[in-house]
């Protein structure tokens, strides 16, 4: 997994909190993600699949983006499709995804990087793999995580964070077990690059086989992690937990999650995707790719969209005929 490595024994360490001042949360439930397939046909893990809107508050969605092999000729992306009311953070672990927009924008994502795309108001975009990779196929796995905005930020002009995996705060557990990335908010005092609307905190934790990390946690946000690869298990109760789960953690301001000593052949390290964030606590409607306040908006959204106010698609490119509205549920 090429998503950034590092010598943890160089880092700075995150200590364990004092247990004598802490609460540690408990888990609340664990959910296994369900398989289906995205865009074009790339397979994905819907990661909150099954965990109710309010918990997840102020995220919306999850996929696990793989981890596949590409034969040659393989790789597929999305088409063409609108974004109004909320952010796309894309995370590609292995492998590369170009993306493209109808303002001009777009780039390339590849090997712990991080696209933050505030979709705003409104855009169009086109994720998809690169020629070369559609050519040679190869190996891609990633994330796209939805951020819900508040009602205040749901009109503002679209933009883009280009977050290189070298970019990250990187640290260590106190024992040096685990690798901490942090790609934004905050963890421990060390600040992430991304910058977000909402607080929030973003962290892919890779724990050595026999690893336990007890992480500090705002106590004002909700607290998930998903299991990219690996076993162990979440929280004091050493509630188990293998890839493609995800552990919901109760109130309090600290987290526990631990490797087994043994891992499965294919993934030596247990990896996590830590996240929380303040709830912004606004009703939300969520139709296919709008999510906003109310039914009205999301009419106009579709209004919007339909009469090219979102954005329309740059004129060298060929609209695709089928699967506009991925991540429709
Ligand atoms: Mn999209």
């Amino acid at each position: 997994m090429p998503a950034i490595t590092a010598d943890t024994l160089t880092l700075p360490r995150v200590a364990v909190p004092d247990p004598a001042v802490t609460v540690q949360r408990p888990v609340r439930v664990v959910t296994t993600a369900p398989s289906g397939f995205e865009g074009e046909g790339f397979p994905v893990r819907r990661a909150f699949a099954g965990v109710p809107a309010s918990t997840l508050d102020p995220f919306l969605h999850m996929d696990q983006m793989g981890e596949v092999e590409y034969a040659p000729g393989e790789p597929k992306g999305t088409p063409w499709h609108p974004h109004r009311g909320f952010e796309t953070v894309t995370y590609i672990i292995d492998g590369i995804f170009e993306h493209q927009d109808s303002n001009g924008g777009g780039g390339t994502i590849t090997d712990g990087d991080t696209q933050w795309m505030t979709a705003g108001a409104g855009i169009l975009h086109i994720e998809k793999p690169p020629e070369h990779l559609v050519l040679s196929g190869g190996l891609f796995h990633g994330v796209q995580l939805w951020v819900n905005l508040p009602r205040s930020d749901k009109f503002s002009p679209p933009r883009y964070q280009d977050i290189r995996g070298r970019q990250a705060a990187l640290l260590s557990s106190d024992d040096g077990g685990t690798l901490l990335r942090v790609i934004a908010g905050e963890l421990a005092g060390h600040t992430g690059p991304g910058s977000t609307f909402t607080p929030i905190s973003l962290v892919h934790a890779t724990l050595s086989p026999g690893a336990r990390l007890n992480l500090p946690w705002n106590p004002g946000f909700n607290a998930l992690a998903y299991v990219l690869a690996g076993q162990g298990s979440a929280g004091d109760e050493r509630r188990p937990v293998r890839k493609g789960q995800l552990a919901v953690f109760g109130p309090g301001d600290a987290l526990t999650l631990a490797a087994d000593p043994g891992q499965p052949s294919a993934e030596p390290n247990l990896e996590v995707l830590v996240l929380g964030g303040r709830p912004i606590k606004e009703p939300v409607v969520h139709y296919g790719p709008f999510v906003m306040n109310t039914r009205a908006e999301i009419v106009k959204a579709m209004e919007d969209y339909q009469a090219g106010r979102l954005g329309v698609i740059p004129a060298e490119r060929v609209p695709h005929a089928h699967g506009e509205f991925p991540g429709e549920e």
